[in-house]
């Protein structure tokens, strides 16, 4: 085991991964790092760039100079490309897609891993996206996947946007079945649960019942204790 551990959540779109993942990070004061915002940024970025989300070459390219960092404000985690705040640009139903079309090309996944591992490798970090524990940290401490009905899943995505975005609750679960079709069925790092893996159906769990359930199956270090009991 690691001094502080890497704990690494994949799941489909909508099962509840980056509330669940933000909160064990904080009651398990690890570093939160959301890979599908890095596949976002990609999306956004090659669109600005003009260059087409079916070019896998020139996006990987594209991706491999890509200055992506993450930002502490407070209890929120900003997301930064060129230094450049685009945590709400990424979260458009357009670049939603984007990522999904981007992230099925190898070159792409290539330049994203090798980012994500430079980002974790130190530990004390819990990962979410799609394969966190089967393909970027398959040795991670804990690992989850986690899942949800499909209906509540358009649901949740549906409450976060829909009504603004002006899309109906028939959109979106149309979404959410392209886009679990895209991630499960693509050649690179296709959407499956890692080895080892605890598999856990958010549907009708509450936040904070998910993440009691994996703070049980986390390794986390005891912490020292002196002669009289006291840390
Ligand atoms: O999790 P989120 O919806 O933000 O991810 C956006 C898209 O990025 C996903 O639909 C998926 O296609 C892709 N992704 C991925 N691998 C990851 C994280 C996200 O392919 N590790």
């Amino acid at each position: 085991m690691r001094e502080r551990p890497i704990v690494t959540i994949d799941g489909p779109s909508g099962a509840g991964k980056t509330t669940v993942s933000k909160r064990l990070a904080q009651r398990a004061s690890l570093t939160w790092l959301d890979t599908g915002a890095m596949y976002r940024a990609c999306a956004l970025a090659s669109r600005r760039a003009g260059i087409p989300w079916s070019d896998g070459k020139r996006l990987g390219t594209m991706c491999a100079d890509l200055a992506i960092a993450f930002r502490r404000e407070g209890e929120e985690v900003r997301i930064l490309l060129s230094g450049e705040e685009v945590s709400e640009a990424i979260r458009t139903p357009e670049i939603s897609m984007g990522a999904s079309e981007v992230s099925v090309h190898g070159p792409v996944r290539e330049a994203m891993v090798a980012l994500q591992r430079r980002m974790g490798e130190g530990g004390g970090v819990v990962l979410e996206g799609r394969d966190t524990g089967t393909v970027v940290f398959p040795d991670a401490d804990a690992k989850f996947f986690l899942d949800a009905h499909a209906a509540v899943r358009a649901l949740r995505r549906y409450r976060e946007w829909g009504p603004g975005e002006g899309r109906t609750y028939e959109e979106v679960l149309k979404d959410v079945i392209r886009r679990d079709i895209l991630d499960s069925t693509r050649q690179h790092s296709p959407l499956m649960m890692a080895e080892g893996a605890v598999y856990i159906d958010s549907t009708t769990l509450s936040v904070e019942e998910v993440v009691d359930l994996m703070l049980r199956s986390i390794p986390l270090p005891v912490p020292r204790t002196g002669e009289d009991g006291k840390p």
